[in-house]
C-alpha cells in the first residue's frame, strides 16, 4: 500500500482459476486494488494499457509462459520498473535461475504460505514506490532546471536574451559559419536620446520603451536569428546565414519600423521623434573573431551617432 494514500495495484497471472482466486483473497484482504490475467498475451495487453504497481507472474501458462513475460518487460522501458513476482513450483532450482535471467525481482513457490505472499509483495512495493518518488523528483528537477536555463539567458524587462548568451551564441554561430563556409552579421543598435526620454518623462516609461523596441525587434527578425538586450539600451542582432547587404535591408528595415512606431510622448526628443542608430558588422568578410566583430559594429553604431543619429553604418 502506498502509505494509505493511494492502494497500490497489483497484476495476478494464472491460468489456473483457483490460484487466482486465492491470490486475489490474500490481497483483498490488505486492501489492493487487484487486475487479473488468465495467461501471459492477456497480462501482456493489461499491463500496457494500466501498468500495476506489481506482477504476480505463474511461469507455467499457455500462449506464452511466465518467462517470456517477464523478459518482454524487462525489455521495454515504460515497464521494466515494475516488480515481478514469480510463482514457481516448489523447489525448481532451474526455474528460479531463468526467472532470474528473465529479470524476476522475486519468487514464490507454490503452495504459498499468505504471510510469505504479502511480505514479499509489501517489500518489493517499497522500492517501487521509492523509485516512482524518485522519477517524480528527476522529473521535477529538470523542469526546474530548465526554468533557470531560461532566466539565466533571458533578460528580465524585455524577455529578449542576455548579453551572455549573445556572446555564446555569436560564437557558437561564427563556428558553425566556419565550418559550413557561411556568413554571419551581428548589428548593434542603441537608443538616441534615450536619457533625453527618461530624464523627460521618467525612467518607467524608459522601461517600457525598452519593451516596445524590443518587441519590433523580435518581431521584424527570422525565428533563427538572435535578439539580444546588450546592455542599458542598446540591443544586438545575430542574423544568422545572411551577408552584409540582406544585414542591412534588416537593418534598415529596423530603423525605419522604430522612426516610423508612434511612441508615447516622442515629440520631446531633441529630434522630434524617437530613433535609433546602428552599426553593422559581417564575417568572413571583416573578421573571424567575435570580440572583434563587436567592437567593428560597436564603432559604426558610434559613427551613426557622430553623423546625426537614425541611421545605419555599414562600414
Ligand atoms: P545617445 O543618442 O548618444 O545614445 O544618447 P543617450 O541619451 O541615449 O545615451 P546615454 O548613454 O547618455 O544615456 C543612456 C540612458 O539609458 C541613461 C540610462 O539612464 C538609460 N537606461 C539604461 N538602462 C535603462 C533601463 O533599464 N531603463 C531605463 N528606463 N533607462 C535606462
Ligand atoms: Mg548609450
Ligand atoms: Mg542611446
Amino acid at each position: 500500500m502506498n502509505n494509505g494514500v493511494v492502494p497500490s495495484t497489483v497484476l495476478i497471472v494464472d491460468d489456473v482459476p483457483l490460484n487466482r482466486k486465492l491470490q486475489q483473497t490474500y490481497l483483498d484482504s490488505e486492501g489492493y486494488n487487484v487486475m487479473m490475467a488468465s495467461d501471459g498475451l492477456e497480462a501482456l495487453e493489461k499491463i500496457k494499457q494500466q501498468p500495476p504497481d506489481l506482477v504476480l507472474l505463474d511461469v507455467m501458462m499457455p500462449r506464452m509462459n511466465g518467462f517470456e513475460v517477464c523478459q518482454n518487460l524487462k525489455d521495454d522501458d515504460d515497464t521494466r520498473f515494475i516488480p515481478i513476482i514469480l510463482v514457481t513450483a516448489l523447489n525448481e532450482v532451474e526455474d528460479k535461475v531463468k526467472g532470474i535471467e528473465a529479470g524476476a525481482d522475486d519468487f514464490i513457490c507454490k503452495p504459498f504460505n499468505k504471510l510469505e505472499l504479502l511480505a514479499r509483495v509489501k517489500s518489493l512495493l517499497r522500492i517501487k514506490h521509492l523509485h516512482d518518488e524518485l522519477e517524480k523528483k528527476i522529473k521535477e528537477l529538470e523542469v526546474a532546471q530548465r526554468k533557470l536555463y531560461k532566466l539565466a539567458i533571458t533578460d528580465g524587462l524585455t524577455q529578449l536574451y542576455n548579453y551572455r548568451y549573445f556572446n555564446e551564441q555569436l560564437k557558437h554561430e561564427l563556428n558553425r559559419a566556419v565550418r559550413h563556409n557561411l556568413h554571419v552579421s551581428i548589428t548593434m543598435i542603441d537608443i538616441d536620446y534615450f536619457k533625453s526620454y527618461n530624464d523627460t518623462h521618467g525612467h518607467p516609461a524608459g522601461d517600457e520603451l525598452l519593451k516596445t523596441i524590443a518587441h519590433l525587434l523580435r518581431s521584424n527578425i527570422r525565428n533563427i536569428d538572435i535578439a539580444a538586450r546588450y546592455g542599458g539600451e542598446e540591443f544586438a542582432l545575430i542574423l544568422i546565414e545572411s551577408d552584409k547587404k540582406a544585414a542591412a535591408t534588416v537593418a534598415q528595415k529596423i530603423r525605419e519600423l522604430v522612426e516610423k512606431h508612434p511612441f508615447p510622448n516622442e515629440q520631446t526628443q531633441p529630434n522630434g521623434k524617437l530613433t535609433v542608430s546602428m552599426g553593422v558588422a559581417t564575417y568572413p568578410e571583416e573578421t573571424d573573431d567575435p570580440e572583434k566583430l563587436v567592437a567593428l559594429a560597436d564603432s559604426r553604431l558610434y559613427k551613426a551617432k557622430a553623423a546625426g543619429r537614425n541611421q545605419v553604418i555599414l562600414d
